[in-house]
């Protein structure tokens, strides 16, 4: 471990000076860090992922609440732990779907600790990000990619590049995406709102950014727009190689707003695990407008949704088995969420 200066803040302003008075580091590894609950960032710098010169701890920091607003949205402070999110009882009558997801992830004890805005902010879990003695563009832009013709099951089938082909491993971000959230983020020079579709980028040729966020950025909150035509029908699905304490294979946020004759009135679906972001295509969701609910739309749709997808890795380290996964789980979660919303408790048996 390298020696770091850690500093804790009082409010936003000071949090974003002491990252500025600590100058941008020597490359973007030693580059000074937020810390909110440390469960990413402290794994990171215990594999010398991530060596920053400052720590500038934000739990003291007054954004922590879950604030319904005037307009019926919800305004989830960026310092509130991922648990108190998915259990607060405005989220769950209002966003199971986001409670389902954020309860998909990670272990009882994790959740309990991570903050909304680290999950946002969590990096890749592609093992060769984490193992430095293997080339990784998104660590040391230039090197190249040790995944691309390597072990490669967890890694895109959709919207990946030529300098990397990781996926964004977060639960929570997979249903913000869905639910048209949006990021308010702060900065020294003042404030600015994006959405959640647009915060995380494809890697492109700069896989070192992960998202839209600028150095020293801080994210104050995210913002789920009023959503309860949702609330009866919508379901996570996480598929993954166990059923507990592991990242999402495919996953997929499908909610749907039924009139009383049983049509499709409007429809959200997002998914997790294919690609650098969570992917969301609003035409394929346009399928299902006016329309009755069918195996057969379901199919088409998900064929919509998958054009484009395309396979990584070699032999039993090709992820080729993830497109037929997502089909089958995107007419699964569809034909769920007709029946009704499957409410995940937390035990990570969903
Ligand atoms: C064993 C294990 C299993 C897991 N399984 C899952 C899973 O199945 N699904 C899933 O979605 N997640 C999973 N996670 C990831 C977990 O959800 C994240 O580690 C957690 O959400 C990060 O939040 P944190 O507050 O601890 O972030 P930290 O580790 O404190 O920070 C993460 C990053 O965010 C930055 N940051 C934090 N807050 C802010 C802010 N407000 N503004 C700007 N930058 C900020 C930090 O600088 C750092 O770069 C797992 C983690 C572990 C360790
Ligand atoms: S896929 Fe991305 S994160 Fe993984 S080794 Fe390649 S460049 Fe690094």
């Amino acid at each position: 471990m390298n020696p770091f200066d850690y500093v804790q803040a009082a409010d936003a302003e000071q949090a974003l000076a002491l990252v500025a008075e600590a100058g941008p580091g020597g490359d973007a590894a030693q580059a000074p860090r937020f810390i909110a609950g440390g469960t990413n960032v402290l794994d990171l710098m215990k594999e010398n992922v991530l060596r920053p010169a400052r720590l500038v701890d934000l739990k003291r920091l007054p954004l922590d609440r879950i604030e319904a607003l005037p307009d019926g949205s919800l305004r989830l402070g960026a310092l509130a732990r991922n648990a108190d999110t998915a259990y607060d009882p405005r989220v769950r009558a209002a966003l199971p779907l986001l409670s389902s997801a954020i309860l998909a992830g990670a272990s009882p004890q994790i959740r309990n600790m991570a903050s909304n805005g680290g999950n946002l902010l969590q990096r890749t879990r592609c093992l060769y990000f984490y193992d430095t003695g293997t080339p990784c563009n998104k660590r040391t832009p230039g090197a190249g990619c040790a995944a691309i013709g390597g072990l490669a099951r967890q890694h895109a089938v959709l919207g990946a590049s030529a300098a990397c082909i990781a996926t964004h491993p977060s639960d929570m971000c997979v249903a913000l995406a869905a639910l048209d959230a949006r990021v308010e983020l702060r900065a020294l020079r003042g404030t600015r709102t994006v959405a959640l579709v647009d915060f995380h980028r494809l890697p492109q040729d700069q896989p070192e950014r992960d998202t839209v966020l600028a150095p020293g950025e801080l994210v104050e909150a995210i913002v789920v727009p009023p959503s309860r035509q949702y609330a009866a029908h919508s379901v996570y699905l996480k598929l993954r190689e166990r059923q507990s304490y592991a990242f999402a294979l495919v996953s997929v946020a499908a909610a749907l707003d039924l009139a009383p004759d049983g049509r499709i009135r409007s429809a959200r679906l997002a998914l997790g695990g294919v690609a650098h972001k969570p992917w969301r295509l609003p035409a394929a969701e346009a399928l299902l407008a006016g329309q009755l609910p069918a195996t057969a739309l379901f199919e088409a749709v998900a064929a919509r949704v998958l054009e484009g997808a395309r396979p990584q890795g070699v032999g039993l380290g090709c992820n080729a088995f993830k497109i037929p996964m997502a089909r089958r789980a995107i007419v699964r979660a569809l034909g769920q969420a007709v029946q009704g919303t499957v409410t995940n408790t937390g035990d990570n048996t969903a």
